[in-house]
């Protein structure tokens, strides 16, 4: 038959629903990992094992668990325990809804299913070189294993994490959020950070062994080497690139500046803060996180301007626990505005041009994407998993509060809220009410009416032309 007649049946045929294989198995969560590689900058590979615990959180029970590791590692044995090895299926796979994302998927099926709540730990060997993943778009993913620098990190499947590849399936899958031990060896002529506590540092020939641990949960583990300089002060560990040493002593001066100042602000933390800040190249993309440390590229230690991140997530060492789940995200709000505070007080950057830059940013995207905004309610950003919206929203709606209630009454207020609950967690309830006790003229029940439980605020932040204007609308005072 010719190929053009197959071409035609083909196109004749009715359109074919889903492929009918039975529903994959569920993704199990992570709760902890614990890696231990070494690193080989002569071959560009790393080698070792990642211990994976493992929950089962659906109600039905688990068979069979995908891994996912990037395309050029590949697994040499999985065990449970000291039980035999597991049956392992491994290929190279491309995303089904993102075919240029092509990763090493291993399939272990398991000696016994893994019940609902029942846990488990993989103890998976593998090893193998690490490609970018910048043919994907995602430009910032350029790592691979090479002594100018090395990152180890999920973004580009460093260690084996369980997940299909299926950019819907993650998505939909149980957030990362877990503890871990990074067992690290490297050429000693560098150095290896990561996040967490550094719990030891012993020479193993040639090389070195470095052991770090998080502290609490963490949403992500990552692994940084190169020839840094490092600075420890107070319990923060600054990793910097040895050209950029001016830059660092900015950057470690103003975290010490920038705790200090919040302790004034909101009180004492209950223990002194600990993480690590690690400078990686530009274009390697920022991230930040307390628990899983701080990574910045070279312009934050070249550019002032660029500090606010480091003070965005500094302010959340004064976050109690979020007991709603799923939480809208209040403290990304707060962090947003705060962050903006801190570069006035640190920076000189003036904080009301910041604010109504704020507005201004809120109001395009409002006029962008009407539905979104006039439909879901603040409170409801985390059911509805729309949490991007909070950073801008909570950070207007926390410098319109300031803006109501000034300095003086905005941080007792926050500082009651953070003392009282920092034992125990906290609720977006919790924060209504500390605030709302703070408030002798009663006006911030309505407020918080308007921005949390309806979408109120949103007529009023589209006719303001300025934050006073915008608070005006709940302080009864008349519009200036
Ligand atoms: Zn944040």
């Amino acid at each position: 038959m010719p190929t053009s007649l197959l071409l035609l049946l083909a196109c004749s045929l009715p359109p074919q629903g889903p492929p009918s294989t039975p529903p994959p198995s569920p993704i199990p969560r992570v709760v902890d990992v614990g890696l231990e590689l070494s690193v080989d900058f002569e071959r560009h590979r790393i080698s070792g094992s990642a211990a994976v615990t493992l929950v089962n959180t659906a109600d039905t029970s688990i068979s069979e668990i995908s891994l996912l590791l990037n395309r050029l590692l590949s697994v040499t044995t999985v065990r449970v325990g000291g039980d035999a090895p597991l049956a392992v299926q491994q290929a190279v796979v491309a995303f089904g809804d993102f075919a240029k994302l092509r990763v090493a998927q291993a399939v272990i099926t398991l000696a016994t299913p893994l019940q609902p709540a029942e846990s488990l730990t993989l103890h998976v060997v593998y090893g193998g070189a690490i490609a970018p993943y910048t043919e994907t778009g995602m430009l910032y993913i350029q790592d691979h294993v090479d002594p100018e620098f090395t990152i180890l990190r999920r973004d580009a499947y460093a260690f084996p994490l369980p997940g299909i590849p299926m950019i819907a399936a993650l998505r939909a899958a149980p957030q990362y959020d877990f503890t871990y031990r990074a067992t690290i060896t490297a050429p000693s002529t560098h150095t290896v950070a990561s996040g967490g506590q550094l719990v030891s540092r012993s020479p193993a020939g040639a090389m070195t062994r470095w052991v770090f641990t998080s502290v609490g949960s963490a949403p992500y583990l990552v692994v940084t080497i190169a020839r840094y300089r490092m600075e420890d002060r107070n319990g923060v560990r600054l990793y910097y690139f040895p050209l950029d040493s001016l830059g660092a002593a900015r950057v470690a001066a103003r975290t010490q500046q920038a705790l200090t100042t919040l302790e004034r602000w909101f009180g004492r933390l209950p223990t002194p803060p600990q993480f690590a800040l690690m400078e990686i190249p530009d274009g390697w993309g920022s991230q930040a996180s307390l628990t899983g440390g701080i990574i910045q590229t070279e312009a934050t230690f070249r550019d002032p301007d660029r500090l606010t991140e480091l003070y965005h997530e500094l302010t959340h060492l004064w976050n109690p626990v979020d007991l709603d789940t799923p939480s809208a995200r209040w403290n990304e709000g707060l962090a947003t505005f705060l962050m903006y505070r801190l570069a006035d007080t640190l920076d000189g950057r003036e904080l009301g041009a910041e604010v109504h830059r704020l507005l201004a940013r809120l109001q395009d995207h409002i006029s962008a994407n009407p539905t979104t905004y006039s439909t879901v309610p603040f409170r409801e950003y985390g059911i509805t998993r729309k949490t991007d919206l909070s950073y801008r929203v909570g950070g207007l709606m926390f410098a319109t509060l300031y803006q109501l209630l000034g300095s003086a009454r905005f941080d007792r207020a926050y500082r009651t809220l953070f003392q009282t609950y920092v034992a125990s967690g906290v609720t977006l309830a919790n924060l209504r009410r500390t605030f709302t006790d703070q408030d002798a003229e009663g006006h911030l029940s309505q407020f918080f009416s308007d921005w949390l439980d309806t979408t109120q605020w949103v007529g009023a932040v589209r006719e303001a032309d300025s934050i006073r204007n915008l608070a005006g609308h709940w302080s009864g005072a008349a519009p200036q």
